[in-house]
């Protein structure tokens, strides 16, 4: 019993540790659909990390690899995608930030990823929910030694304006995943959803789920803060493709400079470039913490098995095949030493001291 306890922990800090290095890519390819017409797959899973796109060329076919940190063939269920996805869950709780994005065109998957199918059951539930659960388990796992607060948020992004989901409250201390749960149903229904040609689901804004951990050591008094961003982006197709005019082309328009402004974050992160312009969009300003520097990134890069998608999917591919060269610092964890926090308070009831004297 103990011993395995042991072992398993030790596997999960090795887990943890790996996650230092590069923004983590994982690609997850979506079936075909029920009631939509199958043809055959342009998408072929060669093995655990790669994958290959069909592309007509000249010469009759060719096709073009791509290698990422995970490949999840149309049929991994949510269980199995999210099960890489636990030792960041961990790491929050350590007091680390962690930003998880879903990107892909309007009806890839990445609401299905994020949140599940509109029916949710325990089986289909998504990453959101699983790593909100994960984050209770553990804190409760660690009652007797850290007693941790946690907070969560809910933000749109729409047409560069952000605005908040929960009505009457900006953040919410929750204490279940059943609490989380009811305020995200809340959140879904107030997320703006209108038609395009591409998907009548098709979701124009970016929806952000943020939780906030504070963790205070029984023992020392430490203090420790972590933060997870849990971000379903809006499609990432251009906006000639969703044949939108007026309103609509208005949005495409915001939503591409948005995800552009993300690109171009995330070039100059690869580049090392020592000013990164996190201030040209809301969505950047909003991750800023949680995207390069001393954070945990991982990106859930959604594709269509859909001949149709060629030319989303292959730009799609290459945007994640950047992503995936962008170098973080290694991970710090935003953690306060007794000693700071007692001279903070020491600091206050100063100021608080020369106040009563004037
Ligand atoms: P997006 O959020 O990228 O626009 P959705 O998550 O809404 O796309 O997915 C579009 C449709 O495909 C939905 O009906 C969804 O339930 C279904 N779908 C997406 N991914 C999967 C999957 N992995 N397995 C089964 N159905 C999926
Ligand atoms: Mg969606």
């Amino acid at each position: 019993g103990y011993q395995k306890v042991l072992e398993e922990n030790r596997k999960l800090y090795n887990q943890v540790q790996d996650l230092k290095g590069n923004i983590r890519v994982y690609c997850r390819i979506r079936p075909f659909l029920p009631g939509q017409p199958s043809g055959s797959s342009i998408v072929e899973v060669i093995d655990e990390k790669t994958l290959t796109v069909l592309t007509p060329s000249k010469h009759g076919k060719g096709k073009k690899s791509f290698t990422f940190n995970r490949v999840f063939g149309p049929s991994a269920n949510q269980e199995e995608v999210f099960s890489d996805t636990q030792p960041l869950i961990r790491s929050v709780l350590d007091g680390y930030n962690v930003c998880i994005f879903a990107y892909g065109q309007t009806g890839s998957g990445k609401t299905h990823t994020m949140t599940g199918p509109r029916e949710l059951t325990k089986e289909s539930i998504g990453v959101n929910y699983r790593a909100l659960s994960d984050l209770f388990l553990i804190s409760e796992q660690r009652k007797d030694s850290i007693s941790y607060d946690v907070s969560v948020q809910m933000i749109e992004i729409y047409n560069e304006q952000s605005g908040v989901n929960v009505p009457s409250a900006n953040l919410v201390p929750v204490t279940s995943t059943t609490e989380v749960l009811n305020l995200m149903n809340i959140g879904m229904k107030n997320r703006v959803v209108g038609s395009t040609a591409m998907n009548d689901r098709s979701s124009r804004s970016h929806s952000c789920l943020t939780v906030h951990v504070q963790g205070r050591d029984l023992s020392s008094g430490s203090v420790l803060r972590g933060c997870m961003h849990l971000v379903d982006l809006a499609g990432s197709e251009r906006a000639d493709k969703t044949e939108a005019v007026g309103e609509r082309l208005k949005e495409a328009q915001h939503i591409n400079r948005s995800l552009s402004a993300l690109g171009d974050v995330i070039s100059s992160l690869a580049q090392k470039n020592s000013h990164v312009p996190y201030r040209n969009s809301k969505l950047t300003q909003l991750l800023q913490d949680s995207l390069g520097g001393q954070a945990k990134t991982l990106m859930f890069i959604h594709i269509s098995p859909e001949p149709n998608a060629l030319g989303e999917t292959i730009s799609t591919l290459k945007f994640a095949e950047r992503v995936s060269t962008v170098e973080l610092g290694a991970a710090r964890a935003n953690k306060e030493s007794v000693d700071v926090r007692e001279l903070k308070e020491q600091i206050a009831s100063l100021k608080a001291a020369l106040m009563r004297k004037e």
